[in-house]
């Protein structure tokens, strides 16, 4: 049964809103977390884990149930078409995690879900959909559907974790601005018949980006930049592509999921108002090429976590720990947003000139190949309280 009270009430338990009920329950705070699926999603999203979020987990006493199911991706090998022009070294990062860890999203979520129920008392409710959040002087009032039968919280304070639809976001009527880009993807997951084993692979091609990144348990990933949306049939659609792109023929390895996404890039105008947080996909979604929305989301849920094991404290002064919150956490989902563009912009077909040519192959050899590693990996983004 959910409680009738709480400090702190988390919406939505995807990625964000596992682990920032794990962070609190660990600061020792009383929360809940509301989730509306009956359990994990197996649709494959994120794969890659940043050495800034391994520093989160190894704070956090978690790092090595990551490290025991990921796979350590150290090197990413550039072509230009199929010409190969150089490569990315993660050596070049500060130690110990130089390397993003590659693992499918629904593990991480399996990982974060696991830990909560181990911790104690379990605070995860699934199958409970918020349709009503009322912000009152003293609290905030949740109600909604719990296994079918009306439920009612009382909440301190509320995080909407609840994605970039954040039903959260909608109530608090904070605006969120941004908009499409006019870049479209496919991809699929296969059985790894590659040579690159461990390394990833990215082609810039005159007809578009392929990426190709290695997966736990000998899969590999494809991602192909596409000229429209396409529904279906994506999976010809891929073989297709990357044989004239890559001029590799996937035809003969086990396909485990296809799907297509369009890019966004939107950030929420405040991260609170009154009692209310955001973080994850519900404050801000930046493009997928670079692998970055979920990482931000942990350096955000971190963050807010702070604001609120200060906030429980001394309640009078939760809206400055928030509007500082606010202010750091948009400022690097502002820099993150900057980093995924350029990602992006590197496979844009307008991209493909000799003199970009020339620029790529110079980022991709010392000293700037250790300022891109980096940058690629979301250093120097800052950590707060600073
Ligand atoms: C193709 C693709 C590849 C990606 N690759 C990467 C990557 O490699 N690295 C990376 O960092 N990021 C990546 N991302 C981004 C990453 O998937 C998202 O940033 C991440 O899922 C955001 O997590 P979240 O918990 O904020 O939101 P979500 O994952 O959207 O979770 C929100 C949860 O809230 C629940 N919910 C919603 N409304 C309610 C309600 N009213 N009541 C109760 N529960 C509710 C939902 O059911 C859901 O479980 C990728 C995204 C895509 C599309």
């Amino acid at each position: 049964m959910i409680p009738a009270k709480t400090n702190i009430a988390i919406i939505g338990g995807g990625p964000i809103g596992l682990y920032l009920g794990l962070r609190l329950h660990q600061m020792g705070i009383d929360c809940v977390i509301l989730e509306k699926r009956t359990g994990i999603d197996h649709h494959s999203k994120s794969l890659g884990i940043h050495p800034v979020s391994l520093e989160l987990f190894r704070e956090a006493q978690i790092i090595d149930l990551f490290l025991e199911d990921g796979l350590k991706i150290r090197r990413g090998i550039a072509f230009w078409n199929r010409e190969k022009i150089g490569e990315i070294s993660f050596y070049a990062c500060p130690e110990p995690y130089q390397y993003i860890l590659a693992i499918p999203q629904w593990k991480t979520e399996e990982i974060l879900q696991n830990q909560l129920r181990e911790s104690g008392r379990d605070i995860l409710y699934r199958n409970a959909e918020v349709q009503s959040v009322q912000q009152e002087n003293s609290g905030v009032f949740i109600s909604g559907k719990h296994n079918g039968t009306y439920f009612g919280i009382s909440a301190d304070f509320v995080v909407g974790c609840d994605g970039k639809n954040s039903f959260v976001r909608e109530s608090a009527n904070i605006p969120f601005d941004g908009g499409p880009y006019p870049d479209y993807y496919i991809m699929g997951d296969f059985d790894d018949g590659t040579d690159f084993k461990q390394d990833a692979a990215v082609y810039l091609h005159d007809d578009g980006l392929v990426e190709s990144f290695p997966l736990p348990n000998g899969h590999r990933r494809w991602v192909v930049k596409t000229d429209q949306f396409y529904e279906s049939p994506i999976l010809e659609l891929l073989h297709e592509v990357i044989s004239d792109r890559v001029g590799y023929s996937l035809k003969a390895e086990k396909n485990y999921m296809t799907s297509s996404f369009g890019v966004q890039q939107f950030l929420a105008r405040t991260l609170h108002s009154g009692r209310i947080l955001l973080a994850g996909d519900a404050a801000h979604v930046v493009s997928p090429i670079g692998g970055q929305g979920m990482n931000l989301g942990w350096i955000g849920a971190e963050q807010s976590a702070l604001a609120l094991q200060a906030a429980v404290k001394d309640s009078s002064k939760a809206e400055t720990y928030f509007y500082e919150y606010t202010k750091h956490h948009r400022k690097i989902a502002k820099q993150t947003a900057r980093r995924a563009e350029m990602n992006m912009h590197l496979g844009r077909k307008e991209s493909s000139t000799l003199l970009y040519k020339f620029g790529v192959k110079m980022m991709l050899k010392p000293p700037l190949s250790r300022l891109m590693a980096n940058l690629f990996t979301m250093r120097g983004l800052g950590r707060w309280p600073v």
